[in-house]
């Protein structure tokens, strides 16, 4: 008999016993729920959290959501700065929250957690923080076109062409696996292009950015889908600010 007792225990389920089961737990629910609203008021859902306050404030975008239009779209900028650059924002102020973080200066916390195991979120928002500013700024209305001055001698002897430097930059942005960036940089004397996955940067290599392409897929998806060749071709030739990248250029 023993035998027919261990059989019996696992034997599985059937179907119809499940769906027997779940009647009676719909039942037994809905029975405890009358009984509760006929003794308790029926509670008010909590308000949203309101967004954490802290030292990290989202910048402004430097032009209106829909002058980089139709290379980028105001719907991709809106969500990506509004929510996907505010997230970040509101994620590093509740991580440095209480922290001596909270009063260092975000290059100084992005040194200071890279590659640390247990402050991966600290850095993760702090570098995106860092990337998505630095990004918006990349880009311009009317942009692309030919870098001059000191900036284009740079790039001639570091690539050979402007042309060249372009090709490096799509290549780069193509091929980065998943989510990350592709950036023009100074290493020393010279200028390189690199590619960082998620919220890596030049920064952490000793190398100093001159311009990012965000290659995220929220970058570009809602406007090009999987075509992230097409949104980086669009992006070199039409929006990239070649003055910003000659601000940033060192001696
Ligand atoms: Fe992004």
């Amino acid at each position: 008999m023993s035998t027919n007792r261990t059989a019996d225990l696992r034997t599985p389920f059937t179907r119809r016993d499940l769906l027997l089961a779940a009647a009676g737990g719909v039942a037994m629910l809905g029975a405890a729920n009358a009984g509760r609203a006929a003794e308790t008021p029926v509670p008010v859902a909590p308000a949203a959290p309101a967004a954490p306050t802290g030292p990290f404030t989202l910048p402004p975008l430097p032009y209106a959501d829909n002058a980089l239009d139709p290379v980028i779209s105001a719907t991709t900028l809106g969500f990506h700065h509004g929510k996907h650059h505010q997230a970040a924002v509101d994620s590093l102020n509740r991580a440095v929250m209480g922290t001596p973080y909270a009063d260092m200066p975000l290059e100084k916390i992005i040194a200071a957690t890279y590659g640390v195991a247990d402050k991966s979120a600290v850095f993760n928002n702090a570098a995106q923080h860092w990337n998505h500013s630095f990004y918006w700024r990349s880009l311009k209305p009317q942009g692309g076109g030919e870098p001059g001055g000191a900036l284009r001698q740079k790039i001639e002897a570091s690539f050979g062409s402007v042309d060249t430097c372009r090709k490096e930059l799509l290549t780069a942005a193509t091929t980065q696996f998943g989510s990350g960036w592709a950036w023009l940089a100074q290493d020393g004397a010279k200028l390189v292009v690199v590619k960082t996955g998620n919220a890596d940067s030049p920064l952490n290599r000793g190398q100093k950015p001159l311009l990012a392409i965000d290659v995220w897929e929220h970058a570009y998806y809602l406007d090009y889908q999987n075509r992230r060749a097409d949104y980086v071709n669009a992006l070199i030739g039409k929006l990239l600010n070649w003055n910003f990248a000659a601000e940033n250029l060192g001696a």
